[in-house]
């Protein structure tokens, strides 16, 4: 997608804060933290929204979930904890159309989510 801004960090043309990167998963910090760590973890392949998912899609999600926990570890939050979140369309409070597991954490998180 030339017009999707998580495809041109994949691709090199707008730089990112790169934490981590295989074959098909990337994770860079977010560009406005909302916690004292928080990163995206995205798959290298546009995938615009989780309405999109496919069955033969399940198995680069399952690898974004095991990105996320290794550099949570890596973070040293995997004890404290942390929190995972897709956002899906307006409503769900998605604003980059490429799907990214955000990944917060270093503070407590609370429930009921803004
Ligand atoms: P959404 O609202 O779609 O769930 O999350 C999009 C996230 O992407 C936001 O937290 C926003 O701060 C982050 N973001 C938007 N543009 C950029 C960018 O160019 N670089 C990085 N690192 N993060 C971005
Ligand atoms: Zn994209």
């Amino acid at each position: 997608m030339t017009d999707c801004i998580f495809c041109k960090i994949v691709s090199g043309d707008i730089p990112g804060d790169i934490i981590y990167q295989d074959d098909e998963v990337l994770a860079f910090r977010d560009l406005n933290p909302q916690a004292p760590v928080h990163f995206l973890v995205v798959p290298k392949r546009h995938i615009s929204t989780i309405n999109d998912f496919q069955p033969d899609d399940a198995e680069l999600i399952g690898k974004l979930y095991l990105a996320a926990k290794n550099i949570a570890k890596q973070e040293g939050m995997d004890e404290s904890g942390y929190r995972c979140v897709m956002n899906c369309n307006d409503e769900g409070g998605q604003t980059v159309h490429h799907i990214h597991l955000h990944v917060l954490g270093k503070r407590q998180m609370n429930w009921p989510p803004g």
